[in-house]
């Protein structure tokens, strides 16, 4: 049984204008997106800002409500549970925050932020808290005496070690990780994500991590989604979309992936336009207004996500694979 699976999720925002704040359509963030994750994978999902990846990863969460389908986990569905059951999902599924200092407490130490979750669960008492805390820190490659720092005392790449300390701290099984390094200088960015692989290795962790850079998602994914306006495109593990992509969007974002060597000479496809209003999709094919193989049909209907390969679990949403 995946640990997560996502069934023709939506999640729509109503838009109020005018005086008197009259309904005035909706915001399209998350529409009708199904996948799954299984135990100990890492699902990446990726694309550009405002394509609703972090509206999905707070669905997921049970921090936004859906408007429509079922978000499962191990089985059961999160929109059905009860305040009792919602507080013991809360404990299994975490989030680690893309600005490690705006999800701290400036004000509390270290201590007393790590502390927080276990009085919330009533763990507090069970324990010696002051040694598990201790080891938290260590786990993730701190210190015990940082225990009585506060939040200003550390740097950016320290502070998301924090931030990693409390969303494992109570020994959750799916952690959402949202744009968890876009913060951070590239040199500690790898020493992030390489204590993220460290820790799911350990503890036997399932990750589903949001970011806009497909060349983080690479080091860190064995599958890869990849989002426009609200939908997703292309899913498949991280080797087929890197090396047999299908999708002109997923291309399009592999191409402005600088590459190390820079005698190597790379066609970087730029896309016309700006995203689409994602309050107001285009029809058909939403990638069509900046598709470079836009034909009638894209512009006139929407492309199903279908299965390209079944071995690699490839599934693809583009009117031109299906005249292959
Ligand atoms: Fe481009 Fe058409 Fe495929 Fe959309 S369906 S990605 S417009 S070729």
């Amino acid at each position: 049984m995946p640990v997560l699976e996502v069934v023709n999720l939506k999640k729509y925002f109503p838009v109020h204008k005018g005086v008197f704040l009259r309904p005035k359509g909706f915001i399209y963030a998350v529409d009708d997106i199904s996948f799954i994750v299984k135990q100990g994978e890492t699902l990446g999902l990726v694309g550009e800002s405002g394509c609703g990846k972090t509206t999905l990863g707070r669905c997921i969460t049970g921090l936004y409500d859906k408007t429509d389908g079922h978000v499962k986990f191990c089985g059961e569905d999160i929109f059905s549970f009860n305040s009792k059951q919602l507080k013991e999902f809360r404990l299994k599924a975490q989030v680690i925050f893309q600005d490690p200092y705006e999800s701290l407490d400036a004000r509390q130490t270290i201590k007393e932020i790590l502390k927080e979750k276990y009085i919330i669960h009533k763990k507090e008492s069970k324990i010696n808290i002051d040694e598990e805390i201790a080891t938290l820190l260590e786990k993730v490659g701190l210190q015990r005496t940082d225990m009585s720092k506060f939040p200003h005392e550390f740097s950016g790449g320290q502070r998301q070690r924090i931030g990693i300390a409390r969303a494992i701290s109570l020994n959750p099984e799916l952690i959402v990780c949202d744009e968890p390094v876009s913060a951070l200088d590239v040199s500690v960015q790898s020493k992030i994500l390489n204590l993220l692989l460290k820790l799911q290795e350990e503890m036997k962790l399932t990750y589903v991590f949001i970011s806009h850079d497909l060349a983080v998602v690479k080091h860190i994914s064995d599958r890869i989604a990849v989002m426009y306006l609200g939908k997703i495109v292309e899913i498949a593990d991280a080797d087929s979309i890197y090396n047999k992509h299908l999708h002109p969007y997923t291309e399009a974002l592999l191409s402005a992936i600088p590459l190390p060597d820079p005698k190597i000479k790379k066609r970087r496809i730029i896309l016309k336009g700006e995203l689409p209003s994602i309050q107001n999709p285009p029809k058909g094919c939403r990638f069509h207004t900046r598709c470079r193989h836009t034909m009638a049909v894209c512009k006139e209907e929407e492309p199903g996500l279908l299965l390209n390969n079944r071995e690699k679990e490839h599934y693809v949403a583009c009117h031109l694979q299906e005249l292959k």
